[in-house]
């Protein structure tokens, strides 16, 4: 199969998604961005039209689509606002644990509640002291009966506070280093569990960023997913598998901010005659959409080696190309949207000014974008 063509599901899904995204969701993106509220509305609209389905198999609530229509499904709604997009990842980025390392027990309790969009999902790794080097992490959960006692801060966490799930991430074994890490769902309403300082932030601003606080936080041990010291290599292959949706919401962000430079291009007039009629502009705007395809080339790659089953080093590196690529596509392209509107790529009332600041997150979470050169290089080097 062309690596672009889709089926006519997936083509009709795709449609879906664009209508509701140009017709419900545009219209909402300054208002997130202004009031830097969480958009309940647009989640409530994701669970009218069963998009968190996309992201679910069908014998665990959701539609088994798979992830090519579950990732373009992001880039359709990051055309038009990137904080909604980011909702539909980070469900995906929180299920994942679960996905992976679950128990079917495990994937019978939480799944369809997640596939339905009942519940929202988070993923928490980052502290204060460990972002790219996580393993630094210094949460701690000991064992007590058939119970882990959770104490400890996890830092920039998504969700905090909107999401009911959250896939946690601490030491079951201090002295052990990577393999002394474990995983643990801990739902919203278990004692000892607290919501901290949530962040005033440059993008994305109706996502929420918040503190996880844990004391003395009684998880049940029927919630560690996988064995004990599984953590780390969990964390990572979730990771392999999230990227490539940071990636997607990166090129929704490009080809939105491309088409509108290029709709303003046609319009706007200098030296009597509109400016994409200006060889300058027109390159540029040439320049911005090959980037987008470039990434939607690696983008659809990476999906349909997802969607083969590979769990190889192979996926690990795709991923690390994608979610590089793309991200570094999304802050280059929205930077030249705002060039190409001048002045008024300037002024929040051009949608472009919004879309810089928001591309910026996407070359720093899920992994710095050196962080990915680390991985790539790290894996060219094994091959
Ligand atoms: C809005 C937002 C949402 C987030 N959401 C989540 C979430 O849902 N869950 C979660 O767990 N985390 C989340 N994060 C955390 C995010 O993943 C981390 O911030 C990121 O991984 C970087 O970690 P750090 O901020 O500690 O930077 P540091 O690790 O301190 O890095 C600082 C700089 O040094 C560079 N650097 C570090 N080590 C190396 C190296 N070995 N070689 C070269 N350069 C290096 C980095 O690339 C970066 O430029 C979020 C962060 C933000 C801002």
């Amino acid at each position: 199969m062309a690596w672009d063509r889709l089926t006519d599901d997936q083509r009709e899904l795709r449609e879906l998604v664009r209508t509701l995204a140009r017709e419900r969701i545009a219209r909402r993106a300054a208002e997130i961005d202004a009031s830097h509220e969480f958009p309940w509305d647009v989640v409530e609209l994701y669970r009218e039209n069963d998009l968190f389905g996309l992201l679910f198999e069908e014998q665990y609530g959701g539609l088994g689509t798979g992830t090519l229509i579950a990732l373009i499904a992001i880039e359709e709604v990051a055309k038009v606002c990137a904080t909604s997009a980011l909702i539909l990842a980070v469900q995906e980025l929180g299920a994942l644990g679960i996905k992976l390392a679950g128990s079917e027990e495990q994937k019978r309790r939480f799944l369809p509640k997640l596939a339905s969009g009942e519940w929202l999902a988070a993923y928490a790794l980052t502290e204060a002291g460990s972002g790219s080097d996580s393993a630094a992490m210094r949460s701690q959960a000991r064992r007590d009966g058939d119970e882990y006692v959770l104490t400890g801060t996890k830092r920039f966490i998504t969700n905090a506070g909107v999401a009911h799930l959250y896939v946690c991430f601490a030491k079951t074994d201090g002295a052990a280093g990577h393999d002394g890490i474990s995983a643990f769902v801990v739902e919203a309403d278990t004692p000892g569990f607290q919501i901290g300082r949530i962040e005033p932030k440059m993008g994305i601003k109706g996502s929420t960023t918040g503190e996880l606080l844990f004391d003395n936080c009684r998880v049940p041990a029927a919630n560690r997913l996988g064995e004990e010291g599984e953590g780390f290599p969990l964390a990572m292959r979730i990771l392999d598998r999230s990227r490539p949706g940071v990636g997607a919401q990166g090129l929704g962000l490009a080809q939105g901010a491309t088409d509108y430079a290029l709709a303003y291009a046609k319009e706007r007039e200098t030296f009597g005659e509109p400016i994409a009629n200006h060889q300058l502009i027109a390159g540029m705007l040439a320049d911005m959409e090959t980037k987008c395809a470039a990434a939607r080339a690696l983008l659809y790659r990476c999906a349909r080696l997802i969607d083969s089953g590979d769990d190889s080093p192979q996926l690990t590196k795709l991923s690390a190309m994608t979610k590089l690529y793309c991200t570094d596509v999304a802050m280059a392209v929205t930077t030249d949207a705002v060039q190409v509107l001048g002045g008024y790529g300037y002024i929040q009332e051009y949608p472009v000014e919004r879309m810089m600041r928001d591309a910026k997150i996407t070359q720093i979470y899920e992994g710095t974008n050196q962080i990915q050169r680390l991985v790539i290089a790290r894996e060219m080097l094994r091959d």
